[in-house]
């Protein structure tokens, strides 16, 4: 990569060109949209579509569309959707088998589908969950290879926090609001228009397609002085211990019959959560018996099947399931990724029907763990 190109700046209208550059190149553009009372993740076939003047009020168990008088595209937070249901998504067929007149069997493996995708406003905390899901999907010995042939292909166009969700602590996690590197280009939404740093020789190409000026220094620096305060504002974090060390010393803590005892065992904070990657495997036939289909779809570790054995589950309770869930994610994910499985996103707050807050049950573990050492002591 020799990236030289100097920031630039877009106008809403620049930000129509570089989609329909994007289009015009085949790609399939996936950006925010509203639709259904939320902002979703969507193909658009302009930036027109992009939710200008919407932003987000969120608290636990609590997600609500509200009107912006700004007019900004993207000052809102994360939504119900991540990346990972484009790049790894929650049903693909593997293979299918067809029983012929004769009495044989055929397989036939499915050709994953690979489109060209451009993600559009990827968040710094999605990017970052990208990269942990690239090092799990593609990193060991066993590659997915759908997953590695759509995410080779796919273009992504950071969008740097300028607004922080109420439920969003990415700083606590290690990360932040300015995007890392992994970007092909990045914007940062300014007064109505965009400064876009480029991060990869494929970004410089795509902007050099669309017209564009240079960025004034006192542009950058707006951006800068925005993405920080957005980082002041951040109003949750995780305690600011080692959690994998929190995590071995909690596996007897008192407060997962707390947790359980709220936790409805839905399994969504697993769906919803842009690094969970479990699948399952199921087999379905036709009612004739002659054909039969393989699927892999997404799994959650709250699923009382998920951890069945001979005889059944090991994992029997929510207790046991919780537990399994924020031990992996918070502890055991380092030893398996060298990495939190945590990018501080905050969709597992929004999105619990019953407002369980990962913030705070690690705050109450942190605080046990010191409970019981004083009590040693
Ligand atoms: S923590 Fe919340 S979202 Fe997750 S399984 Fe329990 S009730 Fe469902
Ligand atoms: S555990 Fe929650 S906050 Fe962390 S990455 Fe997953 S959904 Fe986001």
């Amino acid at each position: 990569m020799s990236v030289t190109a100097a920031p630039a700046l877009l106008d809403r209208d620049g930000l129509n060109a570089l989609v329909s550059a994007l289009v015009a190149q085949g790609r399939t553009v996936i950006g925010p949209t509203v639709r259904d009372g939320a902002i979703v993740l969507a193909e658009l076939d302009s930036a027109d579509a992009l939710p200008f003047g919407w932003g987000v009020e969120l608290d636990a168990g609590r997600y609500r569309l509200v009107r912006r008088e700004d007019g900004a595209a993207f000052a809102h937070s994360a939504g119900p959707q991540s990346w990972k249901n484009f790049l790894h998504p929650a049903r693909e067929r593997l293979w299918s088998a067809e029983r012929t007149p004769e009495g044989d069997v055929s397989f036939t493996a499915e050709e994953p589908a690979v489109p060209s995708y451009a993600f559009l406003g990827v968040r710094p905390c999605d990017l970052r969950a990208i990269a942990i899901q690239d090092r799990v999907l593609t990193g060991g010995r066993h590659t997915d290879s759908g997953y590695a042939g759509r995410r080779e292909r796919a273009l992504l166009i950071a969008v740097e926090c300028t607004e922080p969700g109420a439920t969003c602590f990415c700083v606590s996690t290690g990360g932040g609001p300015a995007a890392d590197p992994g970007y092909d280009l990045a914007l940062t939404e300014v007064d109505g228009r965009f400064l876009v740093r480029v991060g990869s020789d494929e970004g410089a190409a795509l902007l050099e397609q669309v017209p564009h000026r240079d960025a004034r220094p006192d542009v950058e620096e707006t951006a800068r002085a925005t993405v920080d305060a957005a980082r002041e504002r951040m109003g949750r974090a995780l305690p600011p211990v080692d959690l994998r060390d929190l995590m071995g010393a909690s596996l007897a803590a008192e407060r997962w019959d707390d947790v359980a005892a709220r936790c409805l065992t839905c399994g969504n904070c697993t769906m919803v959560c842009p690094t969970c990657f479990c699948t399952t495997t199921e087999e379905v036939t036709d009612l004739t018996g002659d054909h039969t289909e393989r699927w892999q779809h997404w799994d959650s570790c709250f699923d009382l099947d998920f951890s069945y054995l001979h005889g059944g589950p090991v994992r029997s309770s929510p207790r046991s399931r919780y537990r399994q869930w924020l031990t992996h994610k918070l502890g055991t994910w380092h030893d398996q990724f060298d990495t939190s499985g945590c990018v501080g996103c905050g969709r597992c707050i929004a999105w619990c029907p019953v407002g369980i807050d990962i913030t705070e049950e690690v705050a109450a573990l942190d605080a046990e763990r010191a409970a019981r050492e004083t009590e040693t002591d």
